[in-house]
């Protein structure tokens, strides 16, 4: 095999040999530790979430605070900043600019400045805080009061201001990029706006254009009642066709679906089923398995096993990968066309609702767009203009030119404005989402990140393997996963998320081919006549 070249699953090629250069090799060796204790936290984690009986619960509280404190205590030795400093200094020397090694410094760096740039006064008060913010948040979106919740969440701002002060603002940016870093690294907030402006002004006349339409788009099918277990087969069914390794991962059920990469060979998928509405769980399975797909796709194996360079790079780009499978591949005709026979046969008797089904139909009720005040549950059409209304408020808070007060109308103002809607409480409002409780500012860009991404790696996609539609719609995931594999998923964390959606792309990130694709879906779904 030509150097280069990914080699399947989770095992990559490096173009040159692994630098063995003593300093980079025995810090390789402290991370991977470090990484390895992660492991095992994850592991706990996800047992928690999934077979832990409820009594096992202090217990495993305590388990994981004593695992936490081991691994920031070894994460934040002194050792490894010595050994950073040490790589740093042999970049351009022993270690070759702009090689793997180079890119693995760089990003091992990176975490060890998130993970040491904070004094432990801040952390403690971050810790509690945020412990006690998100309890008030949970009673103030029940009394739908934000004013209960409002001194909560200037207390958490007043910390994220002090965080970005710690992490350091970049030159000429804002704070708001201290905390990006932490979840999109490289990214700055106005690089965001660029992107997220056009998006919003077309995406609102889109939904405007929607909304005026008078096509009736029917969801009945959607409401069949499919059992669980028939659900269950289903989902691991797609699982295998789409090629997700169940000798490598497995699929169970939570109340809050997720992916956990926990280790090499080890990629775990929940989901959760409703007896009505089948392609909540569907699309949830297929979203958590994109996640899992590029997680089975890193390099977790060899010289770089547990270091940076193995891991995902973003948030963004990770985000990318569940909501391609999960939009444009699950919510495409060609995937009806090959689901449908399927879905008749493994709800067998269930599927009475599905016997005189057409393809058309399920494709047109899986892609209904219909503003609504939850983020969590609105379509894809709508979804992104949730984040940015989030997006704009958080980053008004953190630079004080919004007053916490002020957020409830502001928040309206903005549902008013790019939905059409009027919010009647905050509990369908400004107090829906958990994330400001926990300090989580910066986060949500991300999510439309990922939207972003998917759509302009799936234009280049479906101009490289040109049959891609015809494939899908023969069950045939194949090269589209091998695709993945060699141009996003063996990279690990090589490049950041803008350079490698240029290397792959060859274009910066742009809201153009997510404006295409959700103009060109709904246009046909609604009989818009303007459809640009
Ligand atoms: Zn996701």
């Amino acid at each position: 095999m030509p150097p280069g070249v990914a080699c399947g699953v989770g095992g990559f090629l490096p173009s040159t040999m692994p630098n063995t250069h003593p300093s980079y090799v025995e810090l390789c060796k402290l991370v991977r530790e470090v990484s390895t204790l992660g492991s095992i936290a994850s592991l706990l984690g996800w047992d928690q979430e999934t077979y832990m009986p409820a009594g096992g619960v202090d217990a495993r509280a305590e388990q994981q605070g004593l695992l936490a404190g081991i691994i920031h205590e070894r994460k934040t030795q002194k050792k490894i900043g010595d050994l950073i400093a040490a790589c740093e200094g042999e970049v351009g020397r022993s270690i070759e600019n702009g090689s793997p090694e180079a890119a693995n410094i760089r990003e091992m760096r990176r975490d060890y400045d998130l993970a040491t740039k904070l004094p432990t006064s801040l952390v403690q008060e971050w810790a509690t805080t945020t412990s006690k913010a998100s309890e008030e948040w949970k009673h103030a979106r029940e009394k739908s009061d934000f004013k209960k919740f409002a001194p909560w969440l200037g207390k958490v701002m007043d910390l994220c201001k002090q965080k970005a002060a710690c992490y350091g603002v970049p030159k000429g940016g804002e704070a708001y990029d201290a905390l990006l870093n932490e979840y999109e690294p490289g990214i700055t907030a106005v690089e965001i706006e660029q992107v997220f402006t056009p998006l919003r002004a077309r995406l609102s006349d889109l939904i405007h254009r929607v909304a005026k339409s008078k096509a009736k788009v029917s969801t009945k099918i959607l409401s069949a009642k499919v059992p669980a277990e028939a659900q269950h087969a289903f989902g691991q069914f797609v699982l295998g066709a789409m090629g997700f390794d169940m000798n490598a991962g497995r699929l169970d059920t939570t109340t809050h679906p997720f992916c956990s990469g926990i280790a090499p060979g080890d990629t775990r998928l929940t989901t959760r089923y409703r007896g009505e509405k089948f392609t909540d769980a569907l699309y949830g399975t297929m979203h958590e398995m994109g996640h899992g797909l590029y997680e089975q796709g890193l390099p977790k194996k060899g010289p770089n096993a547990g270091t940076p360079l193995a891991g995902d790079i973003s948030l963004g780009i990770h985000e990318s990968q569940s909501r391609m499978w999960e939009n444009f591949v699950g919510r495409s005709r060609e995937f009806w066309s090959w689901a449908l026979p399927h879905v008749r046969k493994h709800y067998g008797p269930h599927a009475k609702a599905f016997k005189s089904a057409k393809v058309e139909d399920l494709y047109r009720a899986v892609n209904t767009c219909t503003p609504s005040f939850i983020r969590v549950e609105a379509d894809e059409g709508t979804y992104n203009l949730h984040v940015m209304i989030r997006f704009e408020i958080e980053r008004a808070l953190l630079s004080g030119s919004l007053a916490v007060k002020d957020v409830p109308g502001v928040w309206n103002a903005k549902y008013k404005e790019y939905l059409g809607l009027k919010v009647p409480d905050d509990r369908r409002g400004c107090l829906q989402d958990v994330h400001w409780s926990f300090g989580l500012v910066g986060y949500f860009p991300t999510y439309t990140l990922g939207n972003l991404y998917a759509a302009q790696l799936w234009e280049t996609i479906n101009k490289k393997i040109k049959d891609l539609p015809a494939r899908i719609s023969k069950g045939d995931f194949a090269a589209l996963k091998k695709w993945l594999n060699t141009n996003i998923h063996a990279h690990g964390r090589r490049y950041r998320a803008a350079e490698l959606c240029e290397k792959v792309t060859g274009k910066p990130l742009s809201a153009d081919p997510l404006m295409r694709h959700l103009e060109g879906k709904l246009g046909g779904v609604y009989g818009l006549a303007s459809a640009r």
